[in-house]
């Protein structure tokens, strides 16, 4: 893709919207945004990588999940991304929150939330801030073990607790289930001992792993949690809430597409919990929302070409983003993603075994596992890769001295008067 095809801004010079906003003209897209920034960053001599958000990608992606999943409300998942501005959308379009932590509850509560729209969903969580969640009127709790009750039942005696069942994660690409989940088997003892312990239960909970590819692992754990539900009803606890979790993919034509998963869950709650069964049914959806909303453009600030026994030329690429700042969580995913090269270039031209190195003196700050064939490129050369948004800024560094990719938001004129953004 060449330079220089990007719409003029229409905006002028000497505008005072908040220095993260970029107020989209009409028919202006991020991906103008995108050249206008490269083309501005390439006439000067400072090339640092940047992230543009398009929050209207957010708001779709909120209308979508509300069409598929209708009997499900969702609580955002901060952790996947806990951006000020993405926060403030979801907010003002309705979104509930699921929060792990103290500093995710402080963050949405200063937004204006209300308590009881938010679950505290982490089910192992520090004393102080399961103190924190008390005084401030969080009361949906989530919790999978003995020893949380005895904390919650000491610290806050009012919680509505939600009980983390264990799934099946096998089949998603970061599973959670060897850390959270209790067995069914244990289920009844932990219920009883709720109730012993003066503490009302309200629900079950489940995640089947972030980027789940069999659809079939949320049919199981909501029989399973359908179970829970007569179990808990028999010890004597008022059953009312079902929480899905997270999981659903979050980039269009992904396999298998958020459409089918939405089916298959739609199916299984018709049957373990019908329309009309009173069941309140909540979502945890973080990847689901994030990942289409933020691209992040890179620099190339070194390079060095190798030969490798055999004779194989390889390319070195050295780029001023990369495992520790937003690229970390693609350390755990085996193939590599292709950006996007912004560059006038032939379509004949060779293709390199490339390997991408972050800016760090770690070797292993690679931005992917495995080798990307490009182009033979220069430095001073721009890549974008899209689908950046979820787990990438909010897991950055500063390690070896490099500040965190910085984020503007490209915003239309319908979000901007819904927040209330003005010049
Ligand atoms: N809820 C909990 C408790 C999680 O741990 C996670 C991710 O780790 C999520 C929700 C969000 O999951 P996803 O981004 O796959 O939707």
């Amino acid at each position: 893709i060449p330079i220089g095809n990007s719409k003029e801004s229409k905006e002028s010079p000497g505008s005072t919207w908040p220095k993260d906003i970029i107020a989209l003209e009409p028919g202006e897209t991020a991906w103008d945004v995108v050249l206008k920034k490269i083309k501005e960053l390439s006439d000067s001599d400072c090339r640092d990588a940047f992230m543009v958000a398009d929050l209207g990608v957010l708001a779709s992606r909120h209308q979508l999940f509300r069409q598929a999943l209708p009997r499900v409300s969702p609580f955002y998942s901060v952790k996947c991304s806990s951006s000020p501005w993405m926060l403030r959308v979801l907010a003002a379009l309705g979104t509930s929150f699921d929060c792990a932590s103290q500093g995710e509850l402080e963050q949405v509560l200063a937004l204006g939330v209300a308590p009881s729209c938010i679950v505290y969903a982490n089910p192992c969580k520090p004393v102080s801030h399961i103190r924190f969640a008390a005084l401030h009127g969080v009361n949906l709790l989530v919790f999978d073990s003995e020893e949380e009750l005895i904390k919650v039942a000491q610290h806050h005696p009012g919680a509505r607790l939600v009980l983390r069942l264990w799934t099946q994660d096998s089949g998603s690409l970061f599973p959670l289930s060897s850390k959270f989940g209790a067995r069914l088997e244990v289920c009844e003892h932990l219920l009883k001992s709720a109730r012993d312990l003066g503490l009302a239960v309200v629900g079950t909970s489940f995640h089947v792993g972030s980027r789940c590819q069999t659809p079939h692992n949320f049919a199981k754990a909501i029989a399973d949690c359908r179970r829970v539900f007569e179990m808990g009803s028999r010890i004597g606890h008022d059953m009312s809430l079902l929480d899905i979790g997270g999981g659903f993919p979050g980039e269009e034509g992904s396999d298998p597409e958020f459409e089918e998963v939405a089916g298959v869950i739609n199916t299984a709650l018709a049957q373990d919990f019908p329309k009309g069964s009173g069941i309140e049914i909540i979502a945890e959806p973080g990847r689901f929302y994030a990942t289409s909303v933020c691209m992040t453009a890179i620099n190339i600030i070194a390079k060095k070409a190798v030969l490798e026994p055999g004779g194989r030329r390889k390319l070195l690429y050295y780029l001023n983003d990369g495992h520790y700042g937003t690229f970390r969580i693609f350390s755990r995913e085996s193939e590599p993603r292709m950006p996007i090269v912004v560059k006038e270039l032939s379509p004949k031209l060779p293709l390199f075994p490339c390997t991408l190195f972050g800016p760090t003196c770690d070797a292993f700050d690679k931005l992917f596992l495995k080798e990307v064939q490009l182009p033979e490129l220069d430095v001073g050369d721009w890549l974008v890769f899209p689908f950046m948004g979820a787990y990438t800024s909010v897991m950055s560094s500063t390690f070896n001295g490099f500040s965190p990719t910085s984020i503007c938001y490209a915003v239309g004129p319908e979000l901007r008067s819904l927040l209330e953004i003005t010049p």
